[in-house]
């Protein structure tokens, strides 16, 4: 029954995006285009905005997904002024919420906003617009908790609906409804009724998280299944991606943050993430003894602090926030010319949006990541309870491990996208590195080694963590746990390498320990150990090399643009002419 059922679905959503959804004929075409220039006052659309229009307009339920900065919301502003009614929009941030219907109300739009915080005499404003046939409002703003919590609204909303003014529900964020999502908020799993409750009026479901899994899940808890999917490109041409070898101690760590935010960065806005609230304090407060000027973010904060380091941050007093990923959604800077990952985030979805940060002025900007095997359990004994969340975390070290392929291209497998090979335009570290290494190492026989090691130790009755099998492997450490052979006839920064590699490869397992104060990840073997015994079992892992990056140099200002974004701000010709005369050079050269 559930295959029959998903070949129907299939069908439903395989014809409805076989229709054109950009087309300019349909009966409201003129009023969109009008509505576009007068009110919104914006030349043209950005690519796959119309297409969710006009599918919206012709009552079709919806899931608009875009990268962050991609203009979603219009997605839902517009339309709601084209026909009667009212747009109720379900946002999961009071202050995103706020921003909008500040930015309309200057536009003259009617909008207004309830939360489980406005005062009485608004709630019951709103309450009676829903009521009221002659209302001018056209964006209703609300929490998914208000509406799951609040009969009154439920009930008005149903008024409303009966009345035949319930024009469109907009969920934005709508990601959060899945568990398997980034961002999973309980509250959104009560949306799910509101499709069999108001049927015929359009659900637009928009959201910058694009893995199949989560919008197939999404599409199940909306009950909106074999909808339309409108997905523009994740391609963001103006990041330059890089990975960078992270020294072990923190003084290094702080040193090349000091050279990038002093040289490399010099007088630009950007983010520092990192995965600990004490890191984020102990970061900043090392830049600043260097004379940088710093704020610091993360969730144990006063709400009125972290508004003041927003703010600090937005006038261009602070160069960058320390921050952990509680600085998020609702960060609305579009100049920010740098991102640096000072650890490795839990996961590619992750790491994207936190990224996609930067660049929204579609000028040049610079994602930058510290990588070293030891944040891998840094990471992990953070997030290992939950479920799927160490395959996550093996896919960002697949992407920090990989010295072969465009990160784009990476990128865009872990998106389901396919960006062509002429997508990247030398804006990541292995495309414009000339000299890519591709050397790779037959591990079978370090394989074996570790293996014995790992059995030797149980037998010592002695847990390996990564670092110990190391030092066990190179001859360091206790003598009883090293093997008899030889030690590896390469660095230790390659035999890191190496244990990462098993580790996504499943040759190596974590398991999870706890004490008092912490959580411990040991090395076992994993499933795939048991067939190296095999003699004639091969197993090659490609050998990666770091390229070479300025830390000390301006960052290149211009790119060669191909299909920006933000086309309409920025033309191709103006920015091949800039870089032209431009006196810096477009990529990092080696020293
Ligand atoms: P998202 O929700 O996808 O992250 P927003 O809806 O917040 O993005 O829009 C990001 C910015 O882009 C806003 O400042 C918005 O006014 C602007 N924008 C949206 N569509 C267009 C367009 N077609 N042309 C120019 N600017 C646009
Ligand atoms: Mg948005
Ligand atoms: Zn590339």
């Amino acid at each position: 029954k559930t295959s029959l059922k998903k070949t129907i679905n299939q069908i439903k959503s395989e014809s409805l995006a076989s229709v054109d959804w950009a087309g300019t004929t349909y009966e409201w075409s003129s009023d969109v285009n009008r509505v576009l220039h007068n009110v919104f006052k914006i030349n043209s659309f950005r690519p796959k905005q119309l297409d969710a229009i006009n599918s919206t307009l012709s009552g079709q339920h919806a899931l608009v997904v875009m990268p962050t900065g991609a203009g979603k919301s219009l997605c839902y502003q517009l339309p709601a002024l084209i026909k009667p009614g009212i747009t109720i929009v379900i946002s999961p941030l009071i202050s995103l919420m706020e921003d909008q219907v500040r930015s309309l109300t200057i536009k003259n739009i009617p909008a207004k906003l309830m939360t489980s915080t406005s005062p009485k005499e608004e709630t019951t404003a709103v309450l009676n617009i829903l009521k009221d046939k002659n209302t001018h409002v056209k964006l209703v703003y609300v929490t998914p908790e208000r509406l799951a919590k609040s009969k009154r609204f439920m009930a008005n909303l149903q008024k409303c609906y009966a009345d035949g003014r319930l024009q469109r529900i907009a969920i934005d964020e709508v990601h959060c409804c899945s568990q398997w999502g980034h961002d999973f908020r309980p509250d959104y799993k009560f949306l799910g009724i509101l499709s069999n409750m108001f049927p015929n009026v359009p659900i637009l479901g928009l959201t910058a998280t694009a893995t199949a899994h989560v919008l197939n899940d999404v599409q199940k808890i909306l009950n909106i299944q074999g909808c339309l999917v409108i997905k523009s490109t994740f391609n963001r041409p103006n990041l330059f991606y890089k990975i960078l070898e992270k020294p072990t101690s923190q003084e290094g760590c702080i040193s090349i943050l000091e050279k990038l935010l002093k040289y490399r960065y010099k007088d630009e806005s950007g983010i520092i993430y990192t995965n600990s609230i004490k890191d984020s304090e102990d970061l900043a407060e090392e830049l600043r003894k260097r004379g940088l000027k710093v704020g610091c973010y993360h969730a144990n904060m006063e709400a009125d602090s972290r508004t003041k380091v927003h703010n600090k941050w937005h006038e261009k007093y602070y160069q960058a926030i320390v921050a952990t990923v509680a600085f998020g959604m609702g960060i609305d800077k579009s100049d920010v010319r740098f991102i640096i990952h000072h650890t490795i985030s839990k996961s590619m979805e992750n790491y994207y949006q936190e990224s996609g940060r930067a660049g929204r002025d579609g000028l040049r900007a610079e994602c930058v990541t510290l990588y070293r095997m030891q944040d891998i359990f840094k990471v992990s004994t953070m997030v290992f309870s939950s479920i799927g969340s160490l395959d996550h975390l093996y896919g960002m070290i697949k992407y920090c491990l990989n010295g072969r392929f465009c990160r784009r291209q990476l990128i865009a497998e872990h998106f389901d996208e396919d960006w062509g090979d002429t997508d990247c335009n030398k804006m990541c570290d292995i495309c414009c590195n000339p000299n890519i290494s591709t050397r790779e190492i037959s591990l079978e026989n370090h394989c074996r080694v570790l293996s014995d090691i790992i059995d030797n130790a149980e037998k010592c009755d002695t847990k390996l963590t990564a670092q110990k099998l190391l030092d066990a492997w190179f001859l360091k450490g206790p003598v009883n746990l090293r093997h008899k052979g030889k030690e590896p006839n390469f660095s230790r920064i390659l035999g890191e390498d190496v244990i990462a590699f098993l580790l996504i490869q499943g040759y190596l397992v974590e398991d999870f320990h706890f004490t008092a104060y912490s959580t411990i990840s040991y090395i076992k073997k994993g499933p795939n150990m048991d067939a190296v015994v095999d003699d004639d079992y091969t197993l090659k892992m490609p050998v990666r090399k770091y390229s070479d990056f300025e830390l000390d140099r301006p960052a290149p200002k211009y790119f060669d643009i191909e299909n920006d974004i933000n086309a309409d701000t920025i033309t191709t010709k103006s920015v091949k002419s800039m870089k032209r005369s431009s006196s810096s050079s477009g990529e990092p050269k080696s020293k």
